[in-house]
């Protein structure tokens, strides 16, 4: 009897885990219920209720436990089996056989591999009754996962939903906030209701759209090849740098209380949906790093806790980009100007309206706002001048 993580695992198409187990016998499943949840659990454990509901006509267990002991022999994506891939990125490497650093190579590599295609899909048979040798726990919903509102849970919703993605604007549309053109598909893949090759075997095949998976791909390598990558910047040199401590700063960024407009509407819209505009979060991660210059790391642990999609690679890399601290970042130097970025791509204030209903001006400062534009900047920069000149002798520096 084989015992599978239920992590990444819950689905029936491209799943050579769960084939593979199946080939030795009966099978069952273990869900970690947490005693400390974020928005990603309470979407997970949905998962698995529908999953559970789906696997009892075939008497194939699946349970609810407080946790999984090391001992325990549990079969898992990422050790038994490796995650399923676009690419094999140990083919995609640099010409002294090293992992990429940068994007741009990784991208142009990749695209000379011909992708690979969805493995096994499952099988589902009828087994005997086995015996369970787990304690199974109540769930105990946090009080606030009553009122959010979760992407589809089950896969074959998925997938009819995959048939109705359109990506002729993607390409041109993709910042865009208010005119949406992104697929909004990373629930999915995260929790690995679905792998990028499926998405693939539906024709989702546009260009810009496969980029962009492959930047998936890319974070989760990196991770593979530097897993410090949610600890400390890939850039070195910016271990020293020295960022701020300020609670009530980044409790007002949390809540969405900055006084920049687009900043609290997308601050707000994630604690209320889990979910944010990939151009939000990079305008919300440049104004925590840059203008409040505080540490990448807590937007990154606060990002895990709320989004949705939490996805502890892309996340991490994402963040060391916006902060200027990875290998292969916009550089800190180059500082969002909130309100420009609000005026581009959300214009029409209809995105800031309707989670900041009282302010006037979408475009504007508010007068409480807790850091003027310019003089952020002009902090933020002297700032980085003076780390800079203190390590002159580096000549690794930008
Ligand atoms: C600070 C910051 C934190 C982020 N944290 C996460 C995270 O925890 N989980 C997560 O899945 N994405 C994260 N992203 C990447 C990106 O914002 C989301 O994947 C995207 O917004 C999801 O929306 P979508 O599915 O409509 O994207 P689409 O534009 O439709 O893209 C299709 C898919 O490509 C992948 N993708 C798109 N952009 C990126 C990117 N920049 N990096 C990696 N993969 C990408 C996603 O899997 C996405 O579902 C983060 C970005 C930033 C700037």
């Amino acid at each position: 009897m084989i015992w599978i993580w239920t992590k990444e695992a819950m689905r029936t198409r491209d799943n050579r885990l769960v084939a593979e187990a199946m080939e030795h016998g009966a099978i069952g499943f273990v869900h970690v219920v947490p005693k400390k949840w974020t928005m990603r659990d309470v979407y997970e454990m949905k998962i698995a209720i529908a999953w559970r509901e789906k696997m009892k006509t075939y008497n194939i267990p699946v349970v609810f436990v407080s946790h999984i002991p090391k001992e325990s022999e549990v079969w898992a994506y990422g050790h038994q089996i490796e995650r399923p891939k676009l690419v094999e990125w140990t083919q995609i490497v640099t010409g002294a056989g090293k992992p990429y650093q940068k994007f741009t190579p990784f991208y142009k590599k990749a695209k000379m591999y011909p992708f690979q295609v969805e493995e096994a899909s499952v099988t589902w048979r009828k087994q005997e009754k086995v015996e369970i040798p787990w304690s199974e726990v109540d769930v105990q919903w946090p009080r606030w996962s009553k009122t959010v509102t979760l992407p589809l849970y089950r896969e074959e919703d998925v997938l009819t939903y995959l048939e109705t993605i359109d990506l002729s604007r993607y390409a041109e549309a993709r910042d865009e906030i208010e005119n949406e053109a992104v697929t909004r598909l990373s629930p999915y893949l995260s929790t690995g209701l679905v792998t990028s090759r499926t998405i693939l075997a539906f024709g989702l095949k546009e260009e810009a759209f496969v980029r962009q998976l492959l930047w998936r791909e890319f974070a989760h390598m990196t991770a593979w090849a530097q897993p410090h990558v949610t600890e400390r910047p890939l850039y070195e040199k910016f271990q020293t740098f020295p960022w701020r401590d300020d609670e009530v700063q980044f409790t007002r960024w949390c809540r969405g209380e900055t006084g920049y407009p687009i900043v609290d509407a997308a601050m707000r819209e994630l604690w209320q949906t889990g979910y944010m505009h990939n151009r939000l979060r990079m305008i919300t991660a440049s104004f925590l790093t840059k203008h409040l210059r505080i540490d990448w790391r807590k937007g990154m642990k606060y990002f895990m806790e709320t989004l949705v999609d939490a996805d502890e690679a892309s996340n991490a890399l994402n963040w060391q980009w916006v902060a200027g601290v990875g290998v292969d970042s916009s550089p800190y130097f180059r500082i969002f100007n909130p309100l420009e970025q609000g005026k581009k791509y959300a214009a029409s204030g209809t995105y800031i309206r309707t989670w900041c209903p009282k302010v006037q001006d979408v475009h504007r400062e508010q007068n409480d706002a807790i850091v003027m534009h310019d003089e952020a900047r002009k902090h933020a920069l002297s700032h980085y001048e003076q780390w800079k000149q203190n390590n002159s002798n580096d000549s690794h520096i930008i």
